[in-house]
């Protein structure tokens, strides 16, 4: 049975169903109407004002390399200026492939490229040597915990070292929904309520940032990358295996078999949570060793850093984390902390 006409253009053939809509787009249509949903998406939610300097958050997979050229075809409209950052955690026989795609990208699209390491900024920790670290003393499972706040930090140095004023990541929905089950999994209430908006607005200093991709699905980044011809890497981190995020993957594949809508449902989920007053976290505070936003003495870098230097990593992560705070005061976790583990693997 020959293909449908693309209901948009009435005149190519159609070459995909929209998995939402069930739309029959040919590919140009297709790439047309997500760059437009993207562009509603910024200005709607005002994420990226005229005259931005915006740091993209580049790792070369398919995530950061769809949020780079969809924006980039959007810059003239907005009135912004995109500057690459990517960050090279120091995971051997992982990171380097994907630098050299985000490389290849900033010559292909002529954007200015800036890679800072964790290396550099970290003392000499690499994830590699985070990984080694924490697989000695039985905690393997949580490279993902140091690698999401460290490369948080990393991109935010990276950017105020591009004279960037907002970062963008790549997160696509189905990533915030997963995001979504696992504090759903973990009955971690205060970061259900807080999980929802399209991005944070720099509080304590930090950047503005936001995820003009989060009501995108993966499947259509996926057939965006397709019909543009990019060139991105799509190899797994080599410690990614490990990560809770995975069961969260497999349940949301199976949701989402059974109801279609599943992935924006647990996005607009998200937004609609509100903690009773009574549980609200006091706000946030200034980090005692960097000066960053914290919600305790530490923040969850310098935390992360300091149970690592000392030999003693588990320190810093879960019930752990009680042994760092007799430099001050506790707090609650605060709203622009991200979770305190397994990131996306994409920016
Ligand atoms: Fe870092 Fe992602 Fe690899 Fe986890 S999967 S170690 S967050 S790069």
């Amino acid at each position: 049975m020959p293909a449908p006409q693309c209901a948009s253009c009435h005149t190519a053939r159609a070459a995909l169903r929209r998995p939402r809509s069930g739309q029959a787009l040919c590919g140009t249509c297709f790439c047309a109407a997500f760059e437009a949903e993207v562009l509603h998406t910024v200005v709607a939610g005002r994420l990226l004002p005229p005259g931005a300097v915006v740091a993209v958050g580049a790792s070369g997979g398919k995530d950061s390399t769809v949020l780079a050229h969809v924006l980039r075809e959007l810059a003239p409209r907005l009135g912004i200026s995109l500057h690459l950052v990517a960050v090279d955690e120091g995971i051997g026989g992982y990171r380097d492939a994907a630098l050299a795609a985000v490389r290849r990208q900033a010559v292909r699209w002529d954007l200015p490229l800036t890679v800072v390491a964790y290396a550099d900024l970290f003392g000499g920790w690499t994830m590699d040597a985070v990984a080694r670290s924490t697989a000695g003393s039985g905690r393997s499972r949580a490279c993902c915990t140091f690698c999401g706040v460290l490369r948080r930090r990393a991109l935010e140095e990276g950017a105020r070292l591009v004279g960037a004023t907002h970062v963008v990541t790549g997160h696509n929905a189905d990533d915030m929904a997963e995001t979504v089950l696992m504090n759903f999994l973990r009955g971690d209430a205060g970061r259900l309520a807080r999980g929802g908006g399209l991005g944070s607005p720099g509080e304590g200093g930090a950047l503005p940032r936001c995820r003009p991709l989060q009501l995108a699905s993966q499947k259509e980044v996926v057939l965006y990358a397709h019909f543009r011809r990019l060139d991105y890497f799509s190899e797994e981190c080599v410690y990614a295996p490990e990560a809770f995020r995975g069961h969260a993957r497999d349940l949301l594949k199976m949701l989402e078999a059974a109801r279609p809508s599943a992935v924006l449902d647990l996005v607009h989920s998200a937004e609609r949570l509100a903690l009773a007053p009574a549980a609200r976290p006091p706000p946030p505070g200034a980090c005692s060793r960097c000066g960053a936003l914290a919600s305790r003495a530490l923040c969850q870098a310098c935390a992360l850093l300091d149970g690592l230097n000392r030999g003693r990593p588990r320190l810093a992560i879960g019930k752990g984390r009680r042994g760092l705070d007799e430099e001050g005061p506790r707090r609650e976790p605060q709203p622009s902390l991200p979770p305190t583990s397994e990131p996306v693997p994409d920016f």
